[in-house]
């Protein structure tokens, strides 16, 4: 039976304490057989090495800057970056992107950091996980600069469905979180019920985006999202889609390593 696949969090931030062990321990028991997981800052990247190192079967990395964090940036971050990439060739690349929902850092300087990355990821042809909240426009001209890697994920999808196809023709997948499941983002729900169900991944983004109480399974102080509700998140977006549970686990797990590119290596000709 396939498991649940987490396909973004957080798992390395302090907010969800310090013992991963537990936390790990909660997910497995809730059937959930893998994750990726995110790093945000630079001085993020050896938690989320050494976590993957010690759970290899069950930590997929990802390496990048989130651009909250655009202006942490220090001297030779790319070569860094490149360097362990090419040392762990498992690792993604993410959390990167575009945000014009706050005010700082400014896109000014969050661009030229987040095209650093997506030429990095088609370089290196890796999967690339993107945030983008409000900066429509801004993704599209930094895709003219640097056309994106031949796959990359837009984590917690909240743009349109005319968006979400202009992206999907260049290579997007899309993943849903626990937040859209608040009845005031039925929006959201709505484009994922009119996407391309091959290109749906699920994700908690744990600690972050809290579901609504009632698909809360793993209650955590001070809103914080535990990692091990993701299948209570699958079961809401299954009601909204029409199928079983069952049938989302399965989905979701599939598309998922396919992004990961665990299912598509091209048969051998003689
Ligand atoms: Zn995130």
């Amino acid at each position: 039976m396939p498991g649940w696949i987490d396909a973004h969090n957080h798992l390395h931030d302090p907010r969800l304490g310090s013992d991963p062990g537990t936390l790990i321990l909660s997910m497995r028991e809730a059937g959930i057989t893998r994750c990726v997981v995110n790093a945000t800052r630079e001085e993020d990247w050896h938690h989320v090495l050494d976590l993957s190192s010690s759970l290899p079967d069950f930590v997929i990395p990802a390496l990048g800057i989130h651009p909250w964090h655009a202006h942490t940036a220090t001297r030779g971050w790319v070569e860094r970056l490149k360097c362990l990439l090419e040392n762990y060739p498992a690792a993604g690349i993410g959390e990167c992107g575009l945000d014009r929902w706050v005010d700082t850092p400014t896109l000014d300087t969050q661009l030229p950091i987040f095209l650093q990355q997506i030429r990095l990821a088609r370089q290196l042809d890796r999967p690339l996980t993107i945030h983008c909240l409000k900066a429509w426009g801004a993704l599209d001209e930094a895709f003219a600069i640097e056309p994106p890697p031949r796959r990359f994920l837009m984590h917690s999808y909240g743009g349109s469905l005319e968006t979400a196809r202009i992206l999907a023709k260049q290579g997007a997948w899309f993943s849903f979180s626990g937040y859209f499941l608040h009845p005031r983002k039925s929006a959201a729900l709505n484009v994922f019920r009119a996407l391309p169900s091959d290109k749906i991944l699920l994700e908690t983004d744990a600690p972050d985006m809290l579901p609504p109480t009632g698909f809360i399974h793993h209650p955590m102080p001070d809103g914080i999202n535990h990692p091990a509700n993701l299948p209570a998140i699958g079961q809401g977006l299954a009601d909204a889609l029409g199928i079983t549970i069952a049938e989302l686990r399965d989905l979701t797990n599939s598309n998922a390593e396919r992004f990961l590119g665990r299912q598509n290596s091209p048969p051998h000709h003689g």
